[in-house]
């Protein structure tokens, strides 16, 4: 199952605690605060950025996001992720994609800003 980019710009938490690290929306922190225990809760931070992972579409499987400062930087994180050169499939149609993300204002005509 090809695993789709997807990149959001939004205000994130990371939330380290002494044996794992959540990277999630600032909006669902709470969802994850419930889950843990204050005294393993080592440090939160909150930042606005570009969140970047890679999720199969209508099931629960999804990567931990990455947070980057801009939307091409989190493009090229992706794009490190991705190899193929059929071009012919949904994977090299997302790398064609994201590579123009990664270097805005040299691949297209089109800008939508
Ligand atoms: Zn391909």
């Amino acid at each position: 199952m090809f695993m789709q980019p997807q990149i959001v710009h939004d205000r994130w938490a990371t939330i380290e605690t002494k044996s794992e690290t959540h990277v999630v929306e600032a909006d669902s922190m709470i969802d994850v605060l419930r889950e843990l225990d204050v005294e393993d809760i080592v440090e939160i931070h909150l930042e606005d950025g570009w969140g970047a992972r890679f999720s199969a579409p209508g099931y629960l499987d999804c990567t931990g996001w990455g947070v980057y400062e801009s939307e091409a930087s989190a493009a090229e994180a992706l794009l490190e992720e991705m190899d193929c050169d059929c071009e012919a499939c949904e994977e090299c149609e997302a790398i064609s994609e994201l590579s123009e993300m990664a270097r805005p204002g040299l691949a297209s005509t089109d800008e939508p800003r």
